[in-house]
């Protein structure tokens, strides 16, 4: 039986009366609890007609039952899709277009789709119907290790995001080798502070808890004085960079607070040298700092054991080949720089419905292509040094500049547009628009304006700012590195 949910239902059950989920309110969930609510969601999921491969598009909050909902959905062999709760009315057509579900589950019901609700306080009409009496609780439903267990949407360089494919066997085998390389104990804590739409917060750290029948402190975001207070009680901490920048921001958080943990894993976006360093410096631990993607769950790793090197990503997990290589998916000499190119259990099966960017990216021999730019050395140690792509990274989520840029272009103030990513101490980067105004009368706070609304607060760009041309090289491609060169300090 190689559906996910098996193997973990068998750990909910060992640990029946053990803690799961503590939440910030103070009420805790057992395994037992989780397991209850999983079942009955199950049964929820039946009765509104989700069958074996359906997708179940949910953008909720984050919560007990939401993730309950994630595993219920895994249960009965349904395909989950979670979706970024910042996104607008507008974005949210496009997915539900795309993966075409056969529910949906948000805080608000639509009209053109078979819908549930949740809150993030647990109303709604999802959890009203699994508090029913006489629900009849399915059978888990029989999966192979190939067949769908979700779909994450990406954002693509074209705007249009994809649905990255992840099967029962990549989210089984990628767990399986994160709670082995990160030496998982049964007296483990997890800080859970991410969000649980996205592979880090879903996947990544939930997995290694739930796999081992170990706590999450589950909160419902990052708030440094949460963290803070919840820090006290667990020994592993999972989050992005910002996370880290946040938590130095405090200037008496130091060692005799964090003395108690075990290690501190990082991830989703580069790591700076500085902050690894200050953080060595203040709590006497180094960051554990890891690289993943939502394709490929997590590919590298540094040693939890053995030496953790600053702006490295560590070695290939066990199980995952792992190649440096030029255009063509040759490898590229020793040292150096090359795209990164997975092939491994972890490794998703393509794009949803989008056949041809599937075939673009996986290659003939099974490996995909990252679209990250790295070396590796003599012992197998990688380093990121830069993105093929052009994506923003601000605050651990993803912002593709093409679709940003599109909006803009779309004005009629606008002639032109570029938009890039300029670092930023809390966000690590921050979005700007350069833009090329129309007329010299335009005034560029209108065009910052007229953005509101249309894009997740996060895609929104930090500093909008106009130039009379865009630097371009001979074949009229926009030169963004001259861009961010020249606005290298605008957070700074
Ligand atoms: P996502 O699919 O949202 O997880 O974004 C994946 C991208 O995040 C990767 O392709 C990398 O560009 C970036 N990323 C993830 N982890 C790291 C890391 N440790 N250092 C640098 N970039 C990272």
């Amino acid at each position: 039986m190689t559906n996910f949910y098996h193997t973990l239902e068998a750990v909910f059950e060992q640990h029946a009366q053990d803690d799961c989920l503590r939440m910030a309110q103070g009420k805790v969930w057992r395994y037992a609890e989780l397991q209850d609510c999983v079942e009955r969601i199950s049964a929820v999921l039946i009765a509104q007609n989700v069958s074996p491969g359906d997708r179940v598009v949910a953008q909720v909050d984050k919560s007990a039952e939401n993730l309950a909902l994630y595993l219920a959905t895994l249960r009965i062999g349904g395909v989950y899709v979670p979706l970024n709760s910042a996104y607008t009315t507008k974005e949210l057509d496009y997915f539900l277009a795309d993966a075409q579900p056969s529910l949906f589950v948000g805080a608000q019901a639509r009209d053109d789709v078979s819908s549930l609700t949740l809150t993030a306080d647990a109303n709604g009409s999802l959890v009203d119907a699994m508090q029913q009496h006489d629900l009849t609780i399915p059978l888990l439903c029989p999966r192979d290790e190939s067949d769908l267990a979700a779909i994450l949407y990406t954002s693509g360089t074209t705007g249009r995001s994809k649905g990255a494919m992840l099967s029962h066997g990549n989210l089984s085998s990628n767990a399986h080798a994160l709670s082995e390389a990160w030496g998982w104990r049964c007296d483990d804590v997890l800080l859970h502070a991410l969000p649980i739409f996205h592979v880090h917060g879903l996947f990544i750290a939930s997995h290694c808890a739930l796999l081992n029948g170990t706590p999450m402190e589950f909160l419902p975001k990052f708030d440094a004085q949460l963290v803070r207070s919840a820090l006290t009680r667990c020994t592993v901490m999972m989050g992005v960079p910002t996370f880290y920048v946040r938590l130095l921001a405090d200037a008496d958080f130091g060692a005799n607070e964090v003395a108690h943990m075990r290690v501190y894993i990082c991830g989703s976006a580069p790591l700076t040298e500085q902050t690894f360093n200050q953080w060595e410096e203040r709590t006497g631990q180094r960051i554990l700092e890891r690289y993943g993607m939502s394709e490929t769950i997590i590919n590298t790793t540094n040693p939890l054991h053995g030496e953790r090197v600053p702006a490295t990503v560590g070695f290939a997990l066990p199980g995952l080949t792992l190649r440096i290589a030029d255009d063509q998916g040759s490898e590229v000499p020793v040292g150096d720089v090359g795209t990164i190119e997975v092939t491994g259990p972890n490794v998703f099966s393509g794009y949803w419905r989008m056949p041809d960017k599937t075939a673009e990216e996986i290659r003939g021999d099974g490996f995909f292509i990252t679209g990250d730019l790295g070396t590796v050395d003599a012992q197998g140690r990688v380093s990121i040094v830069g993105r093929a792509k052009d994506l923003v990274i601000s605050g651990g989520y993803n912002i593709y500049p093409k679709e940003v840029e599109r909006l803009l272009d779309d004005m009629p103030e606008v002639l032109e547009s570029a938009v890039i990513g300029i670092p930023h101490a809390d966000f690590g980067e921050g979005v700007v628009a350069v833009v090329v105004p129309q007329h010299r009368d335009v005034d560029i706070r209108q065009i910052d304006k007229a953005l509101e609304g249309q894009l997740a607060r996060f895609k929104q760009p930090k500093r909008v700012v106009n130039l009379p041309e865009l630097p371009r090289n001979t074949m009229g491609k926009v030169q963004k590195n001259l861009l961010r060169e020249q606005f290298a300090h605008l957070f700074s």
